[in-house]
């Protein structure tokens, strides 16, 4: 549904967007990740034909976004960071206001207006001033104009931004439900947003794509060092836990073990091992052999916040194939 190749976007002598390329399949919830300044909106704005790649090309629907912005627009819907809403319009207005400059009017204009404020849940403030709604309305009104012209594309720019916790799961849930019908790109620099909404990340740091994968595929990328929780009870009596910390030590393969806590089932102990030589059942048999209980023996999860941190880091300290722009974009 979008595809993108070598887009690059050059300022002055910034390199905002620099030789990304992403392709993003029908009906997704796309996560479009990365720090202050990384490009997400510059990239956005690009796919949404509000602004010229300086080279490199991107399609939508089977449409270039230089050669044939026309059909790009019909087909996609914007919500940018700050949703251009006129304060002084009433709800309504505004959306039969948008629909007639996208192209819609009459009884399909009426419907579709009838249909986002359903999808949308804002039928209690269709007769209200825009400017005097909750910022919750807000995005949700923002959202409303986003899809009143059904369009294949979504381009959300940091959706939840400044809502309150009640109002970001509601939002969440929308672009939830939207999804299937629409294909989604949802830009973010927060982590649990993505984790929550998008099955698909695409990662960007200083303008350049640095990972674009399932969030699944991307955590077990991410778990270089393997690390293990296990659960240790004693038989009889408390348990000396420096014992069984030097205990599981020995096991080979495993770097370091770190004491986490002791509850009344047990104690648990984090157990990091190389890279390449991980082993469950031997730590498992150091445990039982030493007369103890394993209660439990589970990896750990690894949030999206230190895959991001390691792949940004990663980037950082390869040498960079263009050290300068990277330096410009900054
Ligand atoms: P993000 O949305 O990820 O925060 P942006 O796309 O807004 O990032 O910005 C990427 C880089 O481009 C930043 O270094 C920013 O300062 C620069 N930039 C953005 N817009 C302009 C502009 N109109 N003129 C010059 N530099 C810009």
């Amino acid at each position: 549904m979008i595809k993108v190749s070598e887009l690059t976007k050059r300022y002055a002598r910034t390199t905002a967007v620099d030789h990304i390329s992403f392709e993003v399949e029908k009906g997704q919830i796309v996560g479009f990740l990365g720090p202050n300044g990384a490009g997400k909106t510059t990239t956005m704005r690009m796919l949404t034909c509000f602004l010229p790649p300086t080279s490199g090309a991107a399609t939508v629907a089977g449409f270039d976004v230089v050669e044939q912005p026309m059909e790009v627009r019909k087909r996609i819907g914007y919500l940018p960071e700050m949703p251009p809403l006129y304060q002084e319009m009433r709800t309504t207005e505004y959306l039969m206001f948008v629909g007639k400059l996208k192209g819609l009017s009459g009884t399909d204009l009426r419907q579709r207006v009838d249909t986002v404020y359903e999808r949308c849940a804002i039928t209690d403030v269709k007769e209200k001033l825009l400017g005097k709604l909750s910022k919750g309305y807000r995005q949700r009104v923002g959202l409303a104009q986003a899809i009143l012209h059904n369009p294949d594309v979504l381009i959300l720019d940091e959706p939840t931004a400044g809502l309150d916790p009640k109002q970001i799961n509601e939002t969440r849930d929308l672009i939830k439900s939207l999804a299937g019908d629409h294909t989604i790109i949802l830009s973010t620099h927060i982590l649990p947003e993505v984790e929550h909404t998008c099955q698909q990340v695409i990662i960007i740091n200083k303008g350049r794509l640095v990972a674009t994968d399932s969030v699944s595929n991307l955590q077990s990328r991410a778990r270089g060092a393997e690390t293990m929780l296990v659960e240790v009870a004693s038989r009889d009596g408390a348990l000396d836990t420096p014992s069984v910390r030097e205990r599981l030590e020995k096991v080979p393969g495993v770097s370091r073990v770190t004491f986490k806590e002791t509850r009344a089932r047990g104690s648990t102990f984090e157990v990091e091992n190389r890279k390449g030589s991980f082993a469950r059942g031997d730590l498992a048999r150091a445990v039982v052999q030493a007369g103890w209980d394993l209660n439990e023996l589970r990896p750990t999860s690894v949030s999206l916040e230190e895959i991001f941190l390691q792949l940004t880091r990663e980037q950082a300290e390869a040498p960079a194939e263009k050290p300068k722009a990277k330096e410009a974009a900054q």
